[in-house]
């Protein structure tokens, strides 16, 4: 293991706009502030085609967005390496974050993990998964051009990411296991309106098939119990998110289902270690609520640094 000798006021886990509002806060109140990232600069933002909610752009591109907030995060100072993150210690001394064979320290540490997709579980999804199975309409819409193809869900992903599909695809059917959808109504009235999208309500895919590729779904309706074969060229599963806290699990800040729990503040049961954004225990994940999570944690680690250093 190498110790990198540089002890940083504080430690940012993640580069999405959670983590990066982190980092922009707290670097411009002059802390020393290292971004751990495992994946592109912006996270999720670089999954999402175009973002509507977010005030001060009425249309924006996710991975515009992205890179504008990474531009802005780094302005003051702050480091930015790529470094997924196995675990993190709380020793006496310091924060401890091990990233492969490297130990960096710290007198805080920001968790901005984030989540990713759910899996349905079901037979077939592990074997067809880059075959005919996707997580993301962004990235793989593309090879669905004038075919046909199945979003699994109800909430806002699924109606906005089969929104997007039917950009590409000749018809997007979504299957989604109740009767009506959750996703907020402007998302909805746009899937009704759009004459490439169709609705099968009640029913959840039961298995997965194909050859090399992703051919036929088995689905189950509640209502009648009976079962279907559907014919498709490609799934893409939107049915909810889990969190990325796996290297926290020691740490005794997570609840039941993953989450972690913080105050308003961002403060874990921990002192010295926050979350922000959609690893947090929270009842919307947006990207304004992952900055303005992050915000208000680069902030307070400003007040929890001074306080130890006195
Ligand atoms: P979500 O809001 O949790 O919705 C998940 C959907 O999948 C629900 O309809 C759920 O049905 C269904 N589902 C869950 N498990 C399932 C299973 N095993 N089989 C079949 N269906 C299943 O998740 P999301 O749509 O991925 O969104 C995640 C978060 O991102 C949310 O907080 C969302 O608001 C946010 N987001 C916001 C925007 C936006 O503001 N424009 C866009 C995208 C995402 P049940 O209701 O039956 O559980």
């Amino acid at each position: 293991m190498e110790i990198v000798e540089k002890i940083y006021d504080v430690i940012v886990i993640g580069g999405g706009p959670g983590g990066l509002s982190a980092a922009l806060y707290s670097s411009r109140a002059d802390l020393d502030t290292l971004i751990l990232d495992a994946g592109l600069p912006g996270g999720q933002l670089n999954n999402t085609e175009k973002i509507e909610n977010y005030a001060g752009f009425s249309s924006i591109s996710g991975s515009d967005l992205a890179q504008e907030m990474y531009k802005g995060a780094l302005q003051f100072g702050a480091e930015y390496t790529f470094g997924p993150v196995d675990r993190v210690e709380n020793t006496n001394e310091y924060k401890q974050v091990i990233s492969g064979k490297k130990i960096y320290r710290s007198h805080a540490v920001i968790i901005a993990t984030g989540s990713e997709n759910k899996k349905l579980n079901v037979s077939g999804e592990e074997e067809f998964k880059g075959r005919g199975i996707s997580y993301c309409a962004v990235c793989d819409a593309v090879f669905y051009r004038n075919k046909e193809v199945v979003v699994v869900g109800g909430g806002n992903s699924a109606v906005e990411e089969g929104s997007y599909l039917s950009q590409f695809a000749d018809k997007v059917t979504l299957i989604h296991r109740r009767d009506q959808l959750k996703a907020q109504k402007i998302l909805q009235d746009r899937a009704f309106a759009n004459d490439k999208m169709e609705f099968i309500w009640d029913t959840e895919v039961e298995e997965i098939m194909g050859d090399s590729f992703v051919n036929e779904l088995t689905l189950y309706n509640h209502p009648t119990g009976e079962r279907s074969q559907f014919k498709t060229d490609g799934i893409f599963i939107y049915i909810g998110l889990v969190p990325n806290t796996r290297p926290f699990a020691d740490l005794g800040i997570l609840n039941e289902e993953g989450w972690i729990e913080t105050d308003e503040q961002m403060r874990t049961s921990i002192e010295g270690i926050y979350a922000v954004g959609d690893v947090r225990q929270t009842a919307l994940r947006q990207v304004a609520t992952a900055v303005g999570d992050g915000s208000v944690a680069g902030n307070d680690v400003f007040n929890y640094i001074q306080s130890i250093k006195e």
